[in-house]
């Protein structure tokens, strides 16, 4: 054979070999997606609503490419510390009732399991999460929205400032009735407690940046908000969701201890990463899902 030739085959086979590679380590790795709103005609300065299309399609690719397990089932996978593959859990943070209405009951429905990370302070109540309120009040509706570097600068200082400070920051003078904006009610979520397929996690009582406060505000915010969801499904609640999530800025170590010491299992973040037999159950990574279509959302899972 001539050296070109060699050459040539040698190529053929590194390129099938790393198809091969490429395959096996999809098949290999396991993760956390993170949706927030799923709803319609909504565009959102945060990038956190997803379409109820979009979000049915994306959940057929992946119920088709991987095993869908429930928090719970993937924390035991971790405790066991031997190697699992293909598994991936779809987690909800804030408790929107639209979510609950075009994700989580279709799941459930779809014999799909998921975890709803519910803020306790809007159960129940018409009141918007802040950042809803100023997306009505500075009328952001759009990327072109006169009012949105206002928002940003806004949002930006809200997101760490203390309870007092942030009331005095945002007024709720907005009104507050629509179901892409609210939180589930107490029957709402008394309906969904028995369901095998939903898990219910608590995301604080206020949603606080939980790094930027008192010790005392965060055993407050950790215990009560776990005690008013355990009083309202009659189950241990012992899965948890930072708010914001950042590594090293929403939560520190004393987050950490408190929730360990609050019996809880595992916690969630918002930085990007697999998870494998290594992770560190309250820090767990998960990668959010914009608005995109199937092709894009296909992309942007090759990439994980
Ligand atoms: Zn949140």
């Amino acid at each position: 054979m001539k050296y070109s030739n060699l050459s040539r085959t040698q190529n053929r086979i590194t390129l099938e070999y790393r198809r091969f590679l490429s395959k096996s380590v999809l098949r290999q790795k396991n993760f956390i997606l993170n949706y927030h709103r799923v709803a319609n005609n909504f565009w959102d300065p945060n990038y956190t609503t997803v379409s109820v299309d979009n979000f049915k399609r994306q959940i057929d690719y992946l119920d088709q490419n991987f095993e869908i397990v429930s928090i719970g089932h993937m924390c035991n996978l971790i405790k066991n510390k031997s190697p699992f593959h293909n598994k991936v859990c779809i987690t909800f943070d804030d408790g929107y009732r639209s979510t609950q209405e075009n994700a989580i009951n279709w799941l459930a429905s779809q014999k799909i399991p998921s975890t709803t990370y519910l803020t306790t302070a809007l159960i129940d109540s018409s009141q918007y999460y802040w950042w809803d309120c100023l997306t009505e009040k500075l009328n952001i509706n759009g990327p072109k929205s006169e009012n949105l570097q206002q928002y940003r600068e806004l949002a930006k200082e809200i997101r760490t400032a203390t309870p007092d400070h942030r009331t005095a920051l945002y007024s709720k003078n907005v009104k507050q009735e629509d179901s892409r904006f609210t939180a589930v009610s107490v029957d709402e979520i008394k309906d969904i407690a028995t369901n095998p397929y939903i898990t219910i996690g608590a995301h604080s009582v206020n949603h606080y940046s939980l790094a930027h406060q008192t010790i005392g505000i965060q055993q407050t915010e950790i215990a009560v908000s776990k005690r008013a969801l355990e009083d309202i499904i009659n189950k241990a609640v012992t899965h948890f969701a930072y708010p914001y999530g950042s590594r090293n800025f929403d939560y520190n170590k004393d987050t950490i201890e408190l929730l360990k010491l609050n019996n809880f299992e595992s916690s969630v973040i918002t930085n990007h990463g697999r998870i494998s037999s290594k992770s560190n159950l309250f820090e767990l990574f998960r990668f959010g899902v914009r608005e995109q279509e199937l092709n894009s959302f296909i992309d942007f899972i090759n990439e994980i």
